[in-house]
């Protein structure tokens, strides 16, 4: 491992300021590799290359055949230890190196497969199943990527973690650091802040900054302060160690199926790490010999935040956008991981496309009338898919998961209307109430 380090901090004089001193636990930091195609930058820890400032990633698991991993799985289906139970560290052959006594998990990513039959009605297919990531521990699909992030930070001794975000990401970090027993600190920008929707994160402990500026701004700000700072964990999708667990989804899901991969995934976009993850996990699995296949992969995003879509058809660069849409976990106008999402959809003859508010609500209350439920930016899958068979793409008899990204709860702010009068207070007039509203 010596000589590896050492070759590693040759490759840029700058990377030396982020090697691996202050380890513990671990068999040692992963050689990291720049995500930009032809860059060949290397690093051994950050969340930017060396060379070219693109984003790092782990280089595929090797060196298990398929029969001990499937034989390894089996036995650990009758385990009772929170490594073992862990939808993510039951993989943990095929993620980083780490003792897994150090592991910090809250049971995530034990997700079932559930059939949905209005939705797939809706979309217009004869069978559809979700894999609804709200069923995770913060109640979105970030805690597959946040145990193992925050497990890393705790093993090279950060003495804290920090991201920039108010929803989904701020939740998952605060729940999983306070577990680690590691402070947590959120950027905000100053005036974006909706206490309703911090609230979660205030709940585990975790202490909100606000910062001049936008999003954007407070997510440079916090991959500033992880630069300058080897005690500060930088957890946002930036960090490599979030797409190692986001990818496990790929595994569960395939493994639930006895490894045979669906036809279609299709999930809803904002930042694109999930399909830059999902993707991953998809080509590693086929790659070990546990899939048969690829599932051919479609982002959706919503009409006023699609800056990825409309480059996926026009087949030029993302160009930014000013993002505008009911659904705020995808209302991201400059995702930071499109380069990553692009490779991965054309690996897998994959598509993005873009649909409306109006149309990720119609979905949304087919997913609620099975009794699932979501958060908006989830139902753009259902969306999505709906889209695919107008467009005659999908023929109906597909095999069609959509991934959910977060609980119903999320997001309570997109309501259905009440009823704009109150009701007599009477037997009667509720009875005839009653039966009004559901004609
Ligand atoms: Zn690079």
């Amino acid at each position: 491992m010596e000589k590896t380090l050492a070759r590693l901090r040759c490759a840029d004089p700058e990377a030396a300021a982020g090697t691996g001193a202050g380890w513990d636990g671990v068999g040692g930091p992963e050689p990291l590799r720049c995500a930009e195609a032809g860059c060949g930058g290397e690093a051994i820890d950050g969340t930017a290359c060396p060379r070219c400032g693109g984003l790092l990633e782990f280089a595929a698991p090797r060196g298990i055949g398929r029969e001990a991993l499937v034989q390894i799985l089996r036995e650990r289906s009758k385990g009772s230890s929170a490594a073992d139970r862990s939808g993510v560290w039951r993989y943990r052959e095929l993620l980083p190196h780490l003792d897994p006594a150090r592991i910090v998990s809250l049971d995530e990513n034990e997700i079932p497969l559930q059939e949905a039959p209005r939705s797939a009605a809706f979309g217009g297919v004869e069978r559809l199943n979700v894999y609804h990531c709200g069923r995770n521990p913060s109640g979105s699909f970030k805690d597959a990527g946040m145990t193992v992030a925050i497990s890393f930070a705790a093993a090279r001794n950060s003495r804290a973690a920090l991201c920039a975000s108010t929803g989904n990401t701020s939740a998952a970090m605060a729940a999983y650091a306070a577990r680690a027993g590691m402070g947590a600190f959120v950027l905000a920008p100053a005036g974006g802040v909706s206490q309703a929707k911090i609230a979660q994160t205030l709940a585990y402990g975790a202490h909100v900054l606000t910062v001049e500026g936008d999003f954007d701004d407070a997510l440079e700000l916090a991959r500033a302060v992880g630069a300058a700072s080897r005690e500060v964990a930088v957890v946002n999708s930036v960090d490599p160690y979030r797409i190692e667990g986001q990818k496990c989804v790929a595994f569960a899901l395939l493994e639930q199926r006895g490894w045979r991969a669906p036809d279609w995934v299709v999930l809803p976009g904002g930042n694109l790490g999930n399909v830059s993850a999902l993707g991953k996990g998809f080509r590693e699995a086929l790659a070990l010999g546990l899939a048969d296949r690829l599932p051919r992969l479609c982002v959706v995003q919503a009409e006023g935040a699609a800056p990825f879509a409309k480059a996926w058809q026009s087949g030029a660069d993302l160009e930014p956008v000013k993002a505008q849409t009911v659904a705020s976990a995808i209302r991201i106008g400059n995702p930071v991981s499109w380069r990553k999402a692009r490779r991965e959809l054309r690996a897998c003859d994959g598509l993005a496309l873009a649909v409306s508010d109006d149309e990720i609500l119609q979905a949304r209350r087919a997913i609620g009338s099975d009794g699932l439920g979501c958060e908006p930016a989830s139902a753009a899958s259902l969306a999505g898919v709906r889209v695919l068979r107008r467009q005659g793409v999908l023929s109906g008899g597909e095999d069609v998961v959509c991934i959910l990204t977060g609980h119903v709860l999320k997001d309570s702010s997109v309501v259905e209307p009440l009823t704009p009068e109150p009701v007599a207070k009477s037997v009667d007039a509720v009875l005839s109430a009653m039966l009004k509203e559901k004609k």
